[in-house]
């Protein structure tokens, strides 16, 4: 007997990954909509499965967080795992929306997720996989979703990192000791990626550029700004801001007033 068919009446498939599809599905016994990600790669061997469990472990110690997709439980079958999360509206997929962000969203967007690594971070976790594709939208509120690559700080199994597009420099050369401040450099390329509204090449000299700190001008956007974003991608992962710097920049106080936490 299937759980996912007894538990959850599947209405259509809202996207898939290199090893995951997603469905919207409706919870039989709460009437709500909810996301399902099933796994599609069977989980024969114990570390596998271990690498696989990772995702959930860490969504499950986080706990709640206004700005990270809810995680509500999770479950195999079939040698698949299967995740139970909060259903969002949309992900800042770079190639489907060529939608330019004006300083003003982006700066929410950064403001927000900024608070969802500062969370992460302070619980020992790290994302290793931060990108337009992964931050989700509900709401008009920006959540930070797909832990496939999380870790945590203090781990004993190698790291598995993101789209190497995203990752600095210090990955590239296996030196693992500031993973915290990937996901700072991985933000910072995000924020890039969606003021530029096209997705930079996957090894063209732009994104070399922007791994040895030569962050090219934006015109029409503040020196604070840019001196932000620069600092994030800061080539010595050291002199990055941490996501707890970032929060309390004075750069978010115009923007914030209202909605500082
Ligand atoms: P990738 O290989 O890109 O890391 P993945 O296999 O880890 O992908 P996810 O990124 O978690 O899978 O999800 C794949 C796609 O499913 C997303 O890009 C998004 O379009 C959709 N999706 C995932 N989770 C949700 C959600 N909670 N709400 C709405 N859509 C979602
Ligand atoms: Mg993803
Ligand atoms: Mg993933």
């Amino acid at each position: 007997l299937s759980r996912y068919h007894t538990d959850f009446h599947e209405i259509e498939q809202i996207g898939s990954g290199n090893f995951s599809r997603v469905f919207k599905v409706l919870k039989r016994i709460d009437g709500s909509l909810y996301a399902v990600k099933h796994g599609t790669k069977q989980l024969h061997q114990d570390t596998e499965r271990r690498k696989a469990l990772m995702e959930v472990q860490c969504l499950a110690a986080l706990g709640s967080h206004e700005n990270i997709v809810g995680y509500y439980s999770s479950w195999f079958e079939n040698e698949h795992l299967y995740i139970q999360m909060e259903l969002c509206d949309y992900s800042l997929s770079i190639n489907k929306s060529t939608q330019l962000f004006m300083e003003e969203e982006v700066l929410q967007a950064l403001y927000q997720i900024a608070k969802a690594l500062r969370f992460i971070h302070e619980k020992g976790i790290v994302h290793l996989d931060v990108k337009p594709d992964n931050i989700y939208v509900k709401n008009g509120i920006y959540k930070l979703g797909d832990f496939g690559c999380a870790t945590l700080l203090d781990r004993s199994l190698p790291i598995e990192e993101g789209d190497a597009r995203y990752m600095p420099h210090e990955i590239l050369n296996e030196k693992y000791d500031h993973l915290d401040k990937v996901d700072i450099f991985s933000l910072g390329v995000t924020v890039y990626e969606l003021i530029k509204g096209s997705p930079l090449p996957e090894s063209g000299t732009q994104c070399l550029n922007l791994k040895g700190g030569k962050l090219p001008l934006l015109p029409g956007h503040s020196l604070q700004f840019q001196n932000l974003l620069k600092g994030m991608m800061d080539p010595d992962p050291v002199r990055r801001p941490s996501a707890k710097d970032l929060v309390e920049n004075s750069i978010f106080d115009k923007v914030l007033r209202n909605s500082r936490t």
